[in-house]
């Protein structure tokens, strides 16, 4: 893993989001789990090794960021906002998030395999939350501060993890850090805004949900290619292009690769953010995909 502070170690370099662990006077928090089983189960003997690990959280609930969940079952406490819980390892018309996890193994993890049970078993017992929570939540952990802001936009339960002593914050995939950008599932006027909120932020340090760490500037270039995205798309539909239309005319598959492992999704990436953004900007009701948090229930 990548040592990006004297207390924060991340691993940007393999198939799945950036799994990350802080560590305090008491023991390591995690952010976030290898979605590579065999990933999964080696982190959490490293991070063990450390001392008792304090919290897992996860930053939301895209496969990529929670399906290790289960390798660190009993080993801590898991943290989830609400908008994660409700969504945990659900299977949604775009994807289905076992599956997905499962195809990455014969290229990436063959031996991980062996280590991941049957469906209902996975199912049965997941590694979900021991706490959800609404809103933000401040977790102290021995000497270091954990504020969980709820930074919807990505995923509609998104958060950052901001560490103040360390000057960093974790975005999960509010950063797409020198890859391109998933926004078929998102709400990209609040992503702007949890850009905004994140700005606001002392931070010296960003650790994006993929690819390489990053100084905060580099916010701005992810609002950038979100608004161009949005711009392009806009303009699509202004000049009376169909969906279909829309999809094939309008591509940003040059800007930046897909991330590790991943480049064959380039294509049902670049579809699916046209299509999502076509179908937000030409809806009836100016409820945008997907619709606002849920209430808590
Ligand atoms: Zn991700």
């Amino acid at each position: 893993m990548e040592q990006v502070t004297d207390r924060i170690w991340t691993e940007t370099k393999v198939r799945g989001c950036n799994p990350s662990f802080v560590e305090t006077s008491i023991g390591p928090v995690i952010i976030d789990t290898p979605q590579l089983p065999t990933k999964a189960a080696a982190m959490r003997r490293d991070v063990e090794a450390i001392g008792p690990i304090q919290y897992l959280i996860n930053t939301e609930h895209h496969v990529d960021h929670i399906f290790g969940n289960y390798w660190f079952k009993g080993a801590t406490t898991i943290i989830h906002h609400q908008g994660v819980h409700e969504r945990f390892m659900t299977v949604f018309p775009e994807l289905d998030p076992f599956e997905y996890a499962l195809e990455a193994l014969p290229t990436d993890d063959p031996e991980g395999a062996a280590l991941v049970p049957d469906r209902e078993t996975y199912y049965a017992d997941m590694g979900t939350a021991d706490v959800v929570f609404s809103g933000d939540v401040t977790l102290k952990v021995g000497d270091r501060t954990f504020h969980l802001l709820h930074t919807p936009g990505h995923t509609p339960g998104q958060i950052a993890v901001y560490v103040p002593e360390e000057r960093a914050v974790f975005t999960g995939d509010t950063i797409f850090s020198e890859c391109t950008t998933w926004l078929m599932t998102s709400n990209v006027d609040q992503w702007i805004e949890a850009l905004d909120r994140i700005r606001a932020l002392d931070v010296d340090h960003v650790i994006p949900g993929h690819g390489p760490v990053q100084p905060k500037s580099y916010l701005a270039t992810q609002r950038a290619f979100l608004l161009e995205w949005t711009s392009a798309v806009a303009t699509a539909v202004a000049k009376g292009w169909s969906r279909e239309e829309t999809i094939e005319r309008v591509n940003f598959a040059e800007r930046y690769p897909v991330d590790i492992g991943q480049e064959y999704m380039m294509d049902y990436i670049q579809e699916r953010n046209a299509g999502a953004l076509w179908d937000t900007l030409t809806a009836a009701t100016t409820t945008t995909y997907p619709a606002k948090e849920p209430p808590v229930r």
